[in-house]
């Protein structure tokens, strides 16, 4: 078989890389026919197998291992950039995320003559600053647009940034870029550092397994608040765009689905799907972050798992309660769409159906009860 382009996907089965791994190989997506590698470090997993993808176990942080297994990938057009490295500061962030994506373009660039386009996903984080500076340096003033300065705070998304435009700018007109910049994502993976609705999920799971009702962990502000998010499959439509469009070349973008939702709205659709009890939030009672309120919970989710027989899973894989605790500890800032439309990128999501259809995912994959 001939193809037209071929990806390369480090971090094929983390929350976005599971939905390029799902898009690229279709026979209708822009670009296509495209053959499919994709990168991470642990064996392949069951709800990946599926995915006609050339799985490829490397860790790319280490640089010998990343020479050995992808310099011989001489056929690649397309780098797909999803993953990263959480480190305690943000400085140790710059270093190591910045070392794995030299190694794969030491790697790729010089043995891959037909490589053409790197897509960088990066985040929200790029106009708030990095999760150890929250409310300690000034955000950017949202909606927040891509041409907004960038803080003056160690970010690993400048980093990598620099690094891609260093790599881009010494092979010429040939390779181009563009940057992704998402909120907060929803989607299925149960591999991911950062899962919002994944781990939601399981919190339901656990509320109705022990019959209590479905707090709201949040805050105020989180609760009542416009908020945005990131569809994945829809972040993978955009990441597809950029990387066949010559509009969308040589630029950073946000990606958002494109409406605002409020939270104690999403709760009850969120209840809703789990059959437990909905509770308006009471502001008057004291906060307790996910972190405590689910300490020690491994037990309760080891015998979900086996009552209802799913997919197994450790509590600490598929739940990743500091990131609910981060996520729902404040206001959500809004992004505009506006450059994506403006060049070309006309995808939405309805944040509604969207929840609705990743928490379908996931029980069909037998993930969450
Ligand atoms: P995930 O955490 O969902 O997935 C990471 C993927 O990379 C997995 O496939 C993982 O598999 C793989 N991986 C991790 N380390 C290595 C390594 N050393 N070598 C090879 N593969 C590796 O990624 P996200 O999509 O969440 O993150 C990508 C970017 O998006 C980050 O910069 C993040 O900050 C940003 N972002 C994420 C959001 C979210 O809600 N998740 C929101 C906004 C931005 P394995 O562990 O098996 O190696």
């Amino acid at each position: 078989k001939t193809y037209e382009s071929v990806a390369l996907i480090v971090g094929v089965t983390g929350i976005v890389g599971n939905s390029l791994a799902e898009i690229l190989p279709l026979s209708d997506t822009p670009g296509g026919p495209w053959k499919v590698y994709g990168v991470a470090r642990r064996p392949q997993p069951s709800w990946s197998a599926d995915h006609p993808v050339q799985y490829i176990q490397c860790d790319v942080s280490d640089e010998t291992e990343t020479l050995s297994k992808l310099s011989p990938l001489t056929d690649v057009t397309h780098i797909f950039w999803v993953t990263w490295a959480n480190r305690p500061t943000e400085s140790e962030c710059c270093h190591a995320n910045g070392a794995m994506l030299r190694h794969v373009l030491s790697a790729v660039v010089p043995n891959a003559p037909s490589l053409r386009h790197v897509c960088l996903q990066t985040g929200h984080k790029h106009y708030i600053g990095p999760f150890e500076t929250f409310g300690k340096v000034k955000p950017n003033d949202p909606p927040f647009t891509e041409d907004m300065p960038r803080l003056n705070a160690p970010n690993f998304y400048h980093t990598l940034e620099d690094i891609l435009l260093e790599t881009a700018a010494d092979r010429g007109e040939q390779l181009t870029w563009s940057v992704h910049r998402p909120a907060v994502v929803f989607g299925f993976s149960p591999h991911s550092m950062m899962n919002l609705i994944g781990t939601l999920c399981v919190y339901a799971a656990i509320c109705k397994y022990e019959n209590t009702p479905l707090k709201f962990p949040g805050t105020p502000a989180a609760w009542n608040c416009y908020s945005v998010v990131s569809d994945a499959e829809l972040i993978a439509e955009h990441q597809i765009w950029a990387a066949v469009d010559p509009n969308a070349k040589n630029e950073a973008f946000n990606c958002s689905n494109g409406d605002v939702f409020k939270w104690k709205h999403l709760w009850r659709i969120l209840a809703e799907q789990f059959g437990v009890e909905y509770v308006e939030f009471d502001e008057r009672e004291e906060r307790v972050r996910m972190v405590e309120r689910m300490k020690g919970k491994e037990r309760v989710w080891e015998e979900i798992v086996k009552a209802e027989g799913l997919a197994p899973t450790k509590l600490e894989e598929v739940a990743v309660w500091w990131f609910v605790d981060v996520i729902l500890g404040g206001e959500c800032m809004l992004d505009s769409m506006n450059k994506s439309k403006e060049h070309g990128f006309l995808g939405f999501r309805n944040t509604g159906t969207s929840v609705v259809s990743w928490i379908d995912k996931m029980k069909g994959y037998k993930i969450i009860p």
